[in-house]
């Protein structure tokens, strides 16, 4: 079956035909018509819309129109759609075959971009964040022999069953304190403590340092919107956990490659065992990695006994596209990335600010959220307190003069060095609309 897209002019709020089409059809065959939950719109109302091409900084929906995008496919898109060395990347290693199931050079050459790029020794290719942190954790049980793994609320680091406890991103966006279906075996290994709080870090392992194999954390959050690590708190999370013999796991699966060449750790260096990847290593196709200290990695079979595997880890497609992905993001890309950052979190402070809308802008690297809220936020507990009905209508307005920003209030806005002034100009031009439109929702 053929489907033609049209283009045409939408009426505002909700005329989108074609993605309401698609969204009923995919709602009788897919749980809740999406792949992944926070494309469903639930949490701001609404059609999700059905993107059909992405080109540079824009997107263009099932309907023909064409939105700027701050969403980047939730981060991995640093260079913007279609980059042509990427797409030609793709094309080439593509017409030599999907998959073999042998190590493939681009393997390698994408492992050693990696290695050069950030304190990990040594990394192992997985297809997603999630497979990278539930691989981390089971490495890092198997190294100590020790059960238990810390996190923090508000941290998301895929839906691993141990750390959905108190988790961000759509985990928070649909209010879910935990799972069906997470055994309470498991939950009970997690520890779950407040975000950027070293005394209860100090008092968990004070409580129970000996049974806990590792903390993990993300770099800098951005998963419950974003939020910065307190000056010092990464390198005390180190600190503390060595101390009882425990490891660091630093999940870079957000902040790898697009804050810094080097990820998180490239901005701020921290001496973690283990660090996670995903998303931008990938360059929009399913690659991400686990990989830390030498000694470590050792004990990941068939080097050492803690199993992993995955077969289509290393795939030569993806490989391809988050090396050229990588080869590209050169110093001028990142600082590209945090000047496009800085101008459009400026537009949108300066129009909430004139339309007298409470908010805090919160920067980590070249990632950036916007709080609707007066309070400072450096936890989870913080982030909660904002007006969600506020960042509806925000959203709303904005996508309704075509910028894409994150469906939710509890993710981090996402820039591309393709954002040019024709989008910086659209960006400009909804938000007075957008930020009034939120004043109005109180
Ligand atoms: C996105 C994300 C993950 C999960 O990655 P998937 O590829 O979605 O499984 C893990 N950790 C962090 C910090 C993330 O942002």
């Amino acid at each position: 079956m053929t489907t033609t897209y049209h283009a045409g002019a939408g009426r505002y709020p909700d005329d989108a035909p074609a993605s309401e089409a698609l969204f009923d059809r995919a709602q009788a065959i897919v749980p809740g018509g999406v792949n992944s939950p926070v494309r469903a719109f639930r949490a701001v109302g609404g059609t999700p819309r059905f993107m059909v091409r992405g080109e540079g900084p824009w997107l263009f929906d099932a309907d023909g129109r064409r939105y700027v995008d701050l969403v980047c496919s939730w981060g991995p898109l640093i260079h913007g759609h279609a980059h042509p060395e990427i797409v030609a990347a793709v094309q080439e290693a593509a017409a030599s075959g999907t998959s073999f199931g042998t190590p493939t050079p681009r393997e390698v050459d994408l492992a050693e971009e990696m290695v050069a790029r950030t304190p990990a020794e040594q990394v192992r290719l997985v297809n997603s964040g999630t497979e990278a942190t539930m691989s981390a954790i089971r490495l890092a049980r198997g190294c100590t022999g020790r059960t238990k793994i810390v996190k923090f609320a508000g941290c998301y680091h895929g839906h691993v069953d141990a750390l959905l406890a108190a988790a961000g991103s759509g985990v928070v966006t649909f209010s879910l304190p935990d799972s069906p279906g997470v055994t309470g075996a498991s939950a009970s290994e997690t520890i779950v403590l407040p975000y950027n709080d070293v005394a209860a870090v100090e008092a968990a392992f004070a409580a129970d340092g000996e049974h806990i194999a590792a903390i993990i954390t993300e770099a800098a959050p951005g998963n419950m919107g974003v939020v910065a690590p307190r000056d010092g708190f990464n390198t005390r999370l180190a600190e503390i956990a060595h101390r009882h013999g425990a490891l660091l796991i630093l999940d870079e699966v957000m902040t790898g490659f697009r804050v810094s060449r080097g990820g998180w750790a490239g901005l701020a260096p921290v001496d973690a065992d283990l660090f996670t990847f995903g998303k931008v290593m990938g360059g929009g196709l399913p690659a991400a990695a686990f990989g830390g200290k030498a000694d470590i990695m050792a004990r990941l079979a068939p080097a050492g006994p803690v199993y992993q595997a995955g077969t289509l880890s290393g795939n030569p497609l993806a490989c391809a596209a988050g090396l050229a992905s990588l080869r590209l993001a050169d110093e001028a890309t990142y600082r590209r990335l945090d000047e496009t950052a800085a101008t459009v979190s400026k537009l949108a402070t300066e129009a909430l600010a004139a339309a007298g809308v409470p908010h805090r802008l919160s920067y980590a690297g070249n990632m950036f959220s916007i709080f609707f809220t007066d309070a400072d936020v450096a936890d989870f507990d913080a982030a909660r307190t904002q007006d969600v009905s506020a960042f509806k209508a925000f959203f709303h307005a904005l996508l309704a003069r075509g910028v894409y920003l994150p469906p939710s209030a509890f993710e981090a806005w996402f820039v591309s060095t393709a954002i040019d002034d024709d989008a910086l100009e659209i960006i400009a031009a909804a938000l007075p609309e957008a930020a009034a439109a939120a004043g109005g929702s109180r």
